[in-house]
């Protein structure tokens, strides 16, 4: 099983292709998606949910949920669940803090399960679909992995579009983190 999640959505254009990539493989991903972001294209956070792909909360405004003050961060967060109560009637279970920066108190007072990723495409870094490709076909292992993307590049949907069916050849099953968390981790 491999969890492919991506951050920083939605994103119009972007998103779109890749719940489009989805759909041709009747696979899902997780999206982590920025509260600032939604109300400019909900569609995207109901489309995403219909198809069975998981959404999960990566703060309203990016701020880093490390060092900032907990009444700060909790009403970013309530600001954020807002918005995905308004796009898909529902708020999110899951939390990626920003820059996967987190502290004991994040993980006590957030009322979410923290997740990071365990696999980092750099695909911020390198806007490249074929480094991104290359890296994941490098690595040893994916099963039990969450790899980090981001849904605001074309390079990455790019990327994405030939991941999925790669994936699925090897023999992976596309899950949902809660799915990954569930049924490999046994959480
Ligand atoms: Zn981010």
């Amino acid at each position: 099983m491999v969890a492919l999640t991506f951050d920083d959505g939605p994103h119009e254009i972007y998103t779109a292709e890749i719940l489009d990539i989805l759909e041709e493989n009747h696979a899902v991903a997780t999206f982590f998606e920025l509260g600032s972001n939604i109300s400019k294209c909900p569609e995207q956070l109901a489309r995403a949910a219909s198809m069975g792909c998981e959404l999960g909360s990566h703060s309203y405004s990016h701020g880093n949920l490390a060092t900032m003050d907990l009444e700060d961060i909790l009403a970013d967060l309530e600001a954020a669940d807002r918005e995905f109560v308004h796009a898909t009637g529902t708020s999110p279970s899951l939390l990626r803090p920003p820059g996967g920066q987190y502290n004991q108190q994040l993980l006590r007072e957030s009322g979410k399960t923290i997740v990071t990723w365990t696999i980092d495409t750099r695909d911020w870094e390198s806007r490249d679909a074929q480094t991104i490709v290359e890296y994941i076909k490098s690595l040893d292992t994916l099963d039990g992995q969450i790899v980090l993307m981001h849904s605001i590049y074309g390079s990455s949907v790019e990327a994405t579009r030939e991941l999925v069916p790669w994936l699925q050849e090897q023999g992976y099953q596309l899950v949902t983190v809660s799915e990954l968390l569930t049924n490999y981790y046994k959480k």
